[in-house]
């Protein structure tokens, strides 16, 4: 199997990032089926790309062909068998709960031809703890995007000791097709590059305000205007979400027992007191 052979592909998930990724394919030309649970959140993606596309064709970002092509190419539906029957390639963009993702595998195994590509968009969970569910070990890989998927262009493909080096390659073409640029990992690791990477950025942050060096608000400050980062540690985990920073990081130290994967006290503190970020309206920031 070549990327040639790739011509519909099934979404699983309309969420955050799954209704961007189905219409990333669609406008690329695949053929693409989004599936969900939740008739909500289907009808929520489908007007999205009703929207979507046609800001785009006013704003000189695509051609009317290429938004008709990529509505005509783009439909939804809560069957799972209707979606991903036919499908050459799979990107599972569900919940990040690894029992749902596993039952999933398993009945994508049985639905799918023995040819499909099954990819987790997954941000942690390698897709090592999810290919044995499969009778197609070979054919399942991380291909993991970033948010919001329309515009951020890296995707990382994460090549399991179970994953052949032919999925690797059509999954990195895939990603090419579809205008992204692919960074292909040749063996699993938590976290990936990306999450890797800026963990060991946040660490250092927590250190540096924990120790009181200098305020959430100066180490931000060195981030963007030294380093050139749209946003500081502080601010970005304010919108993402301390408790979500908490939470991660007690599930890590749950897994290894290092202590340096434990949430730092400045987390901890801001979690019990409900200071959560923007959704609290306190963070390291103030939003009223
Ligand atoms: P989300 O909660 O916004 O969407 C998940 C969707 O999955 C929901 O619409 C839900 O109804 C649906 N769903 C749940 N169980 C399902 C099932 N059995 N079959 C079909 N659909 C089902 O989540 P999200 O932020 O889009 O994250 C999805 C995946 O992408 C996760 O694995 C996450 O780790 C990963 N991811 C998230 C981000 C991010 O910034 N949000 C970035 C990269 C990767």
């Amino acid at each position: 199997m070549n990327i040639e052979d790739v011509k519909k592909v099934c979404v699983i998930g309309a969420g955050n990032m799954g209704h961007q990724i189905a219409l990333s394919a669609a406008i690329a030309g695949y053929q693409v089926s989004c599936t969900d649970i939740s008739q909500e959140m289907l009808s929520k993606a489908e007007a999205f790309a009703r929207s979507y596309l046609p800001e785009r064709v006013a704003k000189g970002k695509l051609t009317q062909e290429q938004a008709d092509l990529g509505l005509k190419n783009i439909s939804f539906t809560q069957s799972l068998e209707e979606a991903a029957g036919d499908s050459d390639f799979v990107i599972e963009a569900a919940v990040e709960k690894i029992n749902i993702k596993r039952k999933l595998f398993a009945d994508l195994d049985r639905i799918t031809p023995t040819r499909t590509i099954l990819a987790t968009n997954s941000s942690f969970i390698v897709s090592s703890k999810i290919a044995d569910v499969t009778k197609r070990p070979d054919k399942v890989c991380n291909m993991h995007f970033f948010n919001p998927a329309l515009v951020m262009k890296l995707v990382e493909v994460v090549q399991g000791p179970h994953t052949s080096t032919e999925t690797a390659q059509i999954t990195m073409d895939l990603c090419k097709k579809m205008g992204k640029n692919g960074a292909w990992l040749k063996k699993e690791i938590y976290g990936f590059l990306v999450n890797r990477i800026l963990a060991a950025l946040h660490h250092e942050a927590e250190f540096l305000a924990d120790m009181g060096i200098a305020t959430p608000e100066e180490i931000d400050m060195a981030v963007t205007d030294a380093l050139g980062h749209p946003m500081g540690p502080f601010r970005l985990m304010d919108f993402t979400g301390i408790d979500l920073a908490y939470y991660i990081g007690m599930e890590r130290y749950q897994e290894t027992r290092d202590p340096k994967d434990k949430p730092s006290p400045l987390i901890v503190e801001k979690f019990t007191k409900g200071e959560w970020g923007r959704k609290t309206k306190k963070g390291f920031y103030s939003y009223e």
